[in-house]
């Protein structure tokens, strides 16, 4: 496929390859497809970890689902509600986090009060399913349950939260909403910085980031070797930043395919 300004991810050449150490990926429509965690992106996570990479899934889902990836994958940590927190599994099978300094928990009453707004002015909209689980954020559903809605109305309901001051990202299922300053991004560098000794000033070439959809733009717009996978064409006439390389095949095909070139590139 040609897109301008993006090269196939088979561009990916051995010296760019041998300089990545951090592999980090988006979840939903990225590892996922059709909502499933299907057995060919799975293996390649485990593939990847396997190899010494630093593995680190990136994420809107919430905390509950982060305690269950961190303690089950072949990961190094997950960053959950789009930068809120990390969850990684320490010494003596023991869950470690660490909260973003600026996260606001999600009782905050101007993050209810717009959640509510948001929810009585777009009728067809609905509080997520995994919102029990949330900590920080609020999410609302606009394509994980039917009926799928049209990303202009996800584009409305943003719109409500960021005109009451709060932030919020459209992914490929919900739209997520908080109060504090962050995102994706500088939680990633957070981490990566804390625990592993990653300089971003120097180091930025060794981090590949793997996604699909406008609330991974942060990584896309900060990391030179980003990837996109194929479906991330869908939305976009909604980036001002796309990444650097995209795959041929979408969603967890697209990452399989990523990790194969990868090891590959690697292994010679
Ligand atoms: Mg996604």
């Amino acid at each position: 496929m040609n897109v301008p300004g993006i090269s196939p991810i088979s561009a990916l050449s051995r010296e760019e390859a041998h300089t990545i150490r951090y592999v980090l990926m988006d979840i939903d429509d990225t590892l996922t497809t059709d909502g499933k965690l299907r057995s060919e992106s799975y293996a390649a996570l485990w593939k990847l970890h396997e190899s010494g990479l630093v593995v680190v899934p990136i994420t809107g889902r919430p905390a509950g689902w982060c305690d269950l990836i961190a303690r089950e994958w072949p990961v190094e940590g997950v960053v959950g509600e789009n930068g809120a927190f990390v969850f990684w599994e320490g010494d003596g099978h023991r869950l470690a986090t660490l909260t973003h300094p600026n996260a606001i928990p999600n009782s905050d009453p101007r993050l209810v009060a717009l959640r509510d707004r948001a929810l009585a002015k777009v009728p067809a909209a609905r509080l997520s399913r995994d919102q029990f689980s949330r900590l920080y954020d609020v999410a609302i559903d606009f394509a994980e349950e039917e009926p799928v809605l049209p990303l202009s109305i996800a584009q409305q309901i943003k719109a409500i939260f960021e005109g009451g001051g709060a932030h919020a990202k459209i992914s490929s299922i919900h739209v997520n909403a908080w109060m504090g300053e962050y995102d994706k991004v500088s939680m990633a560098i957070h981490y990566l910085t804390k625990r592993f000794g990653y300089d971003d000033l120097h180091d930025a070439d060794s981090v590949m980031f793997v996604g699909d959809s406008p609330n991974d733009e942060p990584m896309f717009a900060h990391f030179p070797m980003a990837c996109g996978v194929a479906n991330l064409l869908e939305y976009r006439e909604l980036f001002a930043h796309l990444p650097h390389f995209v795959t041929s095949r979408e969603s967890g095909a697209g990452f399989s395919e990523f990790a194969q070139v990868l090891l590959e590139r690697r292994s010679s």
